[in-house]
């Protein structure tokens, strides 16, 4: 198989039908094989029948469905779970995405990346509740992840197999997998692509997807970033909490003895107290997510780096 096309769909029934038609006349036309790969996060409509419908016509058409809704990343990472394709690549079912877009994805993955990201530039979206918001987050994730891309949000991106094989995705993680990727010795790149406005239907966002998205960029940098090493966070933060602490004991005591004023003046002895507890329960902390950590590593059998080839090894 090359190309996996993989869609979640949570309520869209009108959808289903323009949107398999304009997919499968873009890759018809590639003389490549594929397989679109639909999966229905527990719609409530009537869009798996739909999906069951089309499936019946065109074999490379394959559908998951779910239980009960679960949002699009899980969708998503079913998605990747059924594919077979050396290319991956994911997208909206609401016909926001455009599949023409495809191929132009395609030629710049064989430019030799392995991630191609879409980039709405001229995004068809509520101004005031989705695009600022999101141009905001986009500025902040690239800043704290390193990783420049305009637009993490877009669903349509490309990725070789390879990349998505050891992601696991939680929450809104699926914007985060180029950022992933990177960090793993990915090369990425990015290419306009189009956008339309939503024509059936309706969006299931609104403005509160952009605090879990920064809850999320949190999780990932430090899992990211970290993991192997929780003590350096937490140990790092609670060792500068100690000594603040004592410089402010310090300074409380120089005050009283040299200056006059009563430790009773100033919030100086508080912030002693408050901070030497406060740094001991980071290091704590720290310990116990080692304890963790090893857990995690050491039952899974998991090693601590990923290969990316070997030679000479049979
Ligand atoms: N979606 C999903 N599960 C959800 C919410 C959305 O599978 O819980 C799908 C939805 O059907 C669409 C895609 O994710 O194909 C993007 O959703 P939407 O168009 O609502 O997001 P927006 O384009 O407004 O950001
Ligand atoms: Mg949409």
């Amino acid at each position: 198989m090359d190309i996996s096309i993989i869609v979640p769909l949570y309520n869209e029934e009108q959808n289903v039908f323009p949107f398999t038609q304009a997919v499968v006349d873009v890759l018809d036309g590639l003389n490549k094989s594929y397989e679109v790969i639909f999966v229905d996060d527990g719609s409530t409509d009537g869009t798996f029948m739909n999906l069951c419908e089309v499936a019946q016509k065109i074999p490379s058409v394959k559908v998951v469905s779910f239980k009960r809704n679960y949002g699009q990343t899980s969708a998503m990472a079913a998605g990747f779970n059924y594919s077979s394709g050396g290319i991956v690549i994911p997208m909206d079912g609401d016909l926001q995405n455009d599949p023409r877009d495809i191929p132009r994805l395609l030629a710049k993955l064989e430019e030799g990346y392995d991630v191609v990201s879409g980039w709405r530039k001229d995004r068809k979206d509520r101004t005031f509740s989705r695009i600022f918001p999101s141009t905001i987050a986009n500025k902040v994730i690239s800043l704290i992840s390193g990783v420049h891309l305009h637009d993490y949000g877009c669903t349509l991106k490309a990725y070789r197999r390879n990349v998505i094989e050891d992601v696991r995705l939680y929450g809104e993680m699926h914007r985060f997998i180029p950022i992933y990727a990177v960090w793993h010795g990915a090369s990425v790149a990015e290419i306009e692509v189009e956008h339309h406005p939503r024509r059936f239907g309706k969006s299931k966002y609104g403005f509160e997807r952009t605090v879990k998205v920064i809850l999320d960029l949190m999780v990932i940098k430090f899992l990211g970033q970290y993991v192997q090493k929780p003590i350096y966070v937490f140990g790092g933060l609670g060792i500068l909490s100690i000594i603040g602490g004592f410089l402010s004991g310090l300074w409380a005591l120089y005050l009283k003895f040299f200056r006059h004023t009563s430790l009773i003046q100033t919030p100086l002895p508080l912030i002693f107290v408050l901070l030497i507890v406060l740094g001991f329960n980071a290091i704590l902390m720290g310990l116990l997510a080692e304890i963790c950590i090893r857990i995690y590593y050491e039952s899974q059998n998991k090693p601590t780096y990923l290969v990316r080839e070997t030679r000479n090894f049979g």
